[in-house]
């Protein structure tokens, strides 16, 4: 082996792994670009996960401590004519909203 073919064949084995290197490079660009992208997706999640916290107790989520209606139901009145919501359960619902610190 003359020495110029050393430094022939040390300047391919270099090209060689820049080009391995590059390949890497693109293959940690493409999975940083992956993980950005979950990341953003996750702190949507949790911001919206947190409006939904923030919204106040709707009363026909929970019983109603008057007329005991169950959550879902409409609140029961004598005359079964129109839907009410007792304000007793309005304010149940608030007082959760409190209690929860929202
Ligand atoms: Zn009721």
């Amino acid at each position: 082996m003359t020495p110029q073919l050393d430094i022939h064949e040390r300047l391919q084995a270099a090209t060689t792994r820049a080009a391995e290197l590059k390949k890497e490079a693109g293959r940690l660009q493409e999975r940083t670009r992956v993980n950005r992208a979950t990341l953003y997706r996750l702190v949507n999640e949790v911001r919206l996960e947190q409006r939904i916290q923030d919204l106040p107790t709707s009363p026909m989520t929970i019983s109603c401590p008057l007329c005991k209606a169950n959550p879902g139901y409409e609140c029961e009145t004598r005359s079964g004519g129109f839907s009410i919501v007792h304000v007793a359960r309005v304010k149940a619902a608030a007082i959760e909203d409190v209690a929860r610190g929202t």
